[in-house]
């Protein structure tokens, strides 16, 4: 698994809203409760940059993460750009 964040629009009453979870699964409106709602656009969030001071931090949600994103530090680097290549690395191997 990994941890996404899903955008919906409504198929009944139109209306968007998101919600992040650990898969790019369908929701229920929470307007109108309409079931089954797909998913229009997904981000994927399994691995992100988080500033810390003068380090950029890549953290990681496992693949055990399911209610939670559970990040942990994967590797800091002095740059956001070096930070970014390195996601784009892990992105190639998973
Ligand atoms: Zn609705």
């Amino acid at each position: 698994m990994a941890w996404y964040l899903n955008n919906y629009r409504c198929y009944k009453c139109h209306r968007y809203w998101a919600t992040d979870w650990s898969c790019a699964c369908d929701d229920e409106c929470p307007y109108c409760q309409a079931r089954n709602a797909t998913a229009i656009d997904s981000v994927d969030l399994t691995n992100i940059v988080v500033q810390e001071n003068d380090a950029f931090i890549v953290l990681n949600s496992p693949p055990t993460a399911e209610h939670h994103p559970d990040y942990w530090e994967v590797a800091r680097f002095s740059s956001a750009k070096l930070a970014e290549d390195f996601i784009e690395t892990l992105d190639r191997e998973f």
